[in-house]
């Protein structure tokens, strides 16, 4: 305690001294001595006795007021003497105490006071103290111990901070010093240690930097906004993403300045009711505006309360979940789509747990199967719904196809309200996860109508529709039954193949309605003629027998009683119709030994019977095949035709009719097909036109003809008219309006140039179709010929139904002229008839004088014919069109 005594005797020695210097004062220099000595009583002695006495009387007096007065002023001066020490100790220990470093230096820089606090603060001890030791010596002392923190001066630089300056200690310790300045110029400065307050100042700001990366890191959005002003504090990362702002776009700003007018207004709805709710918590779903786009949130809202207990911030915390909501959305139709596919399925369908047997689903249609509504069903097991032998059958059912784990599929009768009914089962086992059974899919389908509709079509497939009679297949299939069965026995059998004759007119004349009830009687009466043999319809007017017996013996009876039996007239609708029939007969083995060759030999003899005569009989003969055999050879030849060049186009002048006929009266040409092969020579068009149209040839062939004969015509100085024969199977299989005109505009042919010639097939085969097209070309431009009139049905309904621009009287009625009065009765008509539909007459086929000036007499528009001129390469028709001849070919 040296400093402490150091101090406190510093302060003693002044009250002491004061008392000295008032006795002093009190008794004059000259009493100084003798109140401090003996000597005064000396003093007294050398008076007058009562001036002694007096004096002494009064002296006393006054120096027992002084020495009273000396007493209570040295009583005073000791009480404050102590007081001061006391409250100088109090105040020495209560500054030694404090915790914290107290420095006091006085005016002069020199340290008044500084505490043991202090002191330990920084290593110094009291003794290292010197006598009149400065603020700045403190510092270097503090500085030699390596406590000061800092240089010397910038110590002193940084002293006047108002915040306080921290000094670092080597162990650590941090001690906020703090400078106050005196008004008598000294200084205090308090010393604080705030390494424990630092300490949990670092760590708060980690732990605060920890949570800020957390919250800015999970990826639902967060947001916290102040519930006094709605103003944002905070916004994570996802809020950030979400939002499409930066957060010092979110930060500070209210919703409203952020979000749209809705949105905001959603947004604050929801603060409030998180506010008012009782648990200071709200979750929601909002809807809010991101530019165009509408967003679906999942809100939930938390309110934070201050030590108050009062609400301060707002926790928003929410994710995006439209994408979510709109998949959920999908998964939920789709789910219910399924649901309604399943309900809807004409197949009853039941799912059955196979645990316990119980029915988890069935649809609609399952409901007549279990009896009950599909909702009723559900739950229940087989024992429930059936009976006990129903139920057992059916137990022992679904355990053999869970044990089999495949389908099972098994068709069965099952009765229903409907009555009986044939039924379908297919049991399907879903297996779980682990390979075991889970559940067990039945379907019950009702096959009754379906059977009942495969026997009819397998029925149909072998029997024709109209005749109920077994069809082309079937006979082909009874015919290999038959070989089989007559194969190397020696028996012989005869296929016929029968036509019936005059079908297509009777379709004409009477309708089609008509024709197919003679077809059933037709077929009726063949079947009465072989009394039980096989009869098939082979075709829409062929028909196919089986005869055995002795060959051709037993066939050739067969066809003249089928013939004898159709010959009666057929009374149909109350209308007499007749027919007959013509046939073809192969014999078994000698004609054939397979089915198909044996019904093609027939198809041969009947063919060469329909060529020598209507209603004759016709065996197959070897040479039949030769002929067929060549045809087909020829087919080939004609299909290389157009490609090697061999077909070429002759041209037949057309002249209006007078009794003479000069070059100036040709108005066009018909273009013919020739066909020069390379090694049979010419080939009459009425041969390989029907083998074109048969095969369908004619399509291409029309084609080349057609353009061949425009590109002709469109070269010829004079304009011409020219005519070119269509098929009528280039109605039915091409485009003909199409091609017409697209070779018209290739060929710049003018439209009203080209006349096309066509037949009544045309309009035989598809009348409406055939009409149709017909209506297409004329609106081309072009003319149209009814060729070959007289020769067929002639039907004046077609000239009715379309207005033909020529017609043509065919060449056999303009060849008989003269030879069958006939033949000109008909011209004649035909010439008065055209005129009637001012339609302009062409006769064809004029090969004489006599012929040509009996056409111009009765009043024929156009002749054509040998005596015109023979068809021919157009070389020889120069002049006609207008060409100069090319030079003659040098000779020799
Ligand atoms: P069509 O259309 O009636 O042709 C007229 C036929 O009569 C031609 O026979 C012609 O040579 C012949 N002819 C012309 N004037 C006389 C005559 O005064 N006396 C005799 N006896 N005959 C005469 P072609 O060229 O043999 O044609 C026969 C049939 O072949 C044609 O009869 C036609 O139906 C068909 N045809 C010819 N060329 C074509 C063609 O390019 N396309 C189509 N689709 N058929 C054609
Ligand atoms: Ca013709
Ligand atoms: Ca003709």
């Amino acid at each position: 305690m040296a400093g402490k005594n150091w101090h406190a005797g510093g302060k003693a020695m002044i009250p002491a001294a004061a008392g000295a210097c008032l006795l002093g004062l009190l008794a004059g220099p000259g009493r100084v001595l003798a109140a401090s000595g003996a000597a005064a009583p000396a003093d007294a002695a050398a008076w007058d006795p009562d001036t002694v006495r007096q004096i002494l009387t009064g002296g006393g007096a006054v120096v027992l007021f002084l020495v009273a007065v000396i007493i209570w002023a040295m009583a005073a001066l000791r009480t404050a003497q102590n007081t001061q020490r006391r409250n100088s100790a109090f105040v020495s220990s209560a500054l030694n105490n404090m915790g914290q470093g107290i420095v006091m230096v006085d005016p002069c820089g020199r340290l008044a006071f500084c505490n043991d606090s202090y002191l330990k603060m920084y290593g110094l001890s009291r003794s290292d103290l010197y006598p009149r030791i400065t603020g700045r010596g403190l510092a270097e002392l503090r500085h030699g111990r390596g406590t000061l923190g800092c240089g010397i001066d910038e110590f002193f630089s940084r002293k006047d901070n108002s915040e306080g300056i921290i000094t670092e200690l080597p162990d650590g310790r941090s001690i906020l010093v703090k400078h106050l300045s005196l008004r008598d110029g000294g200084m205090i400065s308090l010393h604080d240690d705030c390494s424990a307050q630092r300490d949990l100042s670092s760590q708060l700001a980690t732990t605060k930097k920890f949570l800020e990366s957390v919250i800015d890191n999970v990826p639902v959005c967060v947001a916290a906004k102040s519930i006094e002003d709605g103003r944002y504090i905070l916004a994570n990362r996802a809020f950030e993403r979400f939002s499409r702002l930066p957060r010092e776009a979110i930060v500070g700003k209210r919703a409203a300045e952020i979000f749209s007018a809705k949105t905001a207004a959603t947004i604050e709805a929801a603060d409030k009711s998180a506010i008012t709710a009782p648990d200071g918590q709200f979750r929601s779903e909002l809807v809010v505006e991101r530019a165009a786009e509408k967003r679906t949130l999942a809100s939930n809202r938390v309110i934070a309360r201050n030590d108050r207990d009062q609400p301060e911030f707002l926790i928003a915390l929410f994710e995006d979940i439209t994408e979510h909501k709109s998949l959920s959305r999908e998964l939920e139709s789709t789910k219910k789509f399924l649901e309604l596919i399943v309900d809807n399925i004409p197949v009853a369908l039941i799912v059955e747990r196979v645990s316990d047997g119980r029915y988890l689903l069935a649809n609609r249609s399952a409901e007549t199967i279990l009896n009950r509504r599909r909702e009723d069903a559900t739950g229940l097991t087989a024992k429930d719904i059936f009976n006990p032998k129903e139920a057992r059958l059916i137990v022992s059912r679904d355990e053999a196809a869970i044990r089999q784990r495949g389908v099972l599929s098994e068709e069965h009768p099952i009765s229903t309200k409907d009555g009986l009914r044939l039924f379908l089962t297919r049991r399907a086992t879903v297996l779980d996860e682990a390979g075991q059974p889970q559940y067990l899919i039945k379907t019950h389908e009702d096959v009754t109508d379906r059977r009942q509709t495969e026997s009819r079509m397998a029925h149909m497939a072998y029997h024709d529709g109209l005749t109920d009679l077994p069809n082309r297949a079937a006979f082909l299939q009874a015919l290999s039954q038959m070989i089989e069965a007559c194969e190397g026995s020696g028996d012989e059998f005869a296929v016929l193949s029968v036509d019936l004759d005059g079908l297509k007119e009777i379709n004409d004349v009477f309708g089609h309605a008509m024709g197919d009830k003679l077809l059933i009687e037709v077929a009726r009466r063949i079947q009465q003629s072989t009394g039980g043999g096989v009869v098939a319809r082979l075709s829409g007017d062929e028909f196919g027998l089986i005869i055995d017996g002795r060959q051709p013996e037993a066939g050739k009876a067969l066809a003249e009683r089928v013939a004898e039996n159709l010959a009666r007239d057929f009374l149909i609708d109350g209308k007499r119709v007749h027919t007959g029939v013509t046939t073809g007969i192969s014999v078994f083995p000698q004609n054939g030994r397979d089915a198909a060759s044996l019904l093609a030999n027939a198809g041969a003899a009947l063919f060469r019977a329909k060529a020598k005569s209507r209603g004759s009989i016709s065996l197959y003969e070897p040479e039949m095949d030769r002929q067929i055999r060549d045809r087909r050879a020829l087919h080939q030849d004609l299909s290389a035709a157009i490609r090697n060049g061999e077909m070429s186009l002759h041209y037949q002048p057309q002249a209006t009719t007078g009794r003479t006929v000069t070059d100036d009266d040709v108005t066009g040409f018909e273009a013919l097909a020739r066909w020069i092969h390379p090694t049979r020579g010419f080939v009459p068009p009425s041969d390989f036109i029907p083998l074109a149209e048969e095969s369908g040839l004619i399509v291409e062939m029309g084609e080349w003809i057609l353009r061949e004969a425009c590109r002709e015509a469109a070269s010829w100085p004079k304009p011409l008219q020219i005519a070119v024969n269509l098929s009528p199977a280039q109605f039915v299989r091409g485009d003909v309006v199409g091609l017409v005109h697209s070779i018209l505009l290739e060929t710049g042919l003018s439209p009203g140039r080209l006349e096309l010639e066509i037949t009544e097939g045309v309009l035989i085969e598809d009348f409406e179709r055939g009409l149709a097209l017909l209506r297409r070309l004329k609106a081309l431009g072009v003319c149209i010929s009814m060729d070959d009139f007289g020769s067929g049905y002639s039907s004046l309904t077609y000239l009715q139904a379309f207005p033909f621009d020529k017609i043509k009287i065919d060449r056999a009625f303009v060849m008989n002229l003269g030879l069958t009065p006939q033949s000109a009765a008909i011209v004649r008509a035909v010439i008065g008839l055209g005129h009637g539909l001012h339609v302009s007459i062409v006769a064809e086929g004029v090969e004489t004088e006599e012929q040509l000036r009996f056409l111009a007499d009765e009043g024929c528009d156009v002749v054509q014919g040998y005596y015109i001129g023979k068809p021919a390469p157009i070389l020889q028709y120069c002049a006609l069109v207008g060409r100069t001849l090319p030079p003659a070919r040098k000779t020799g």
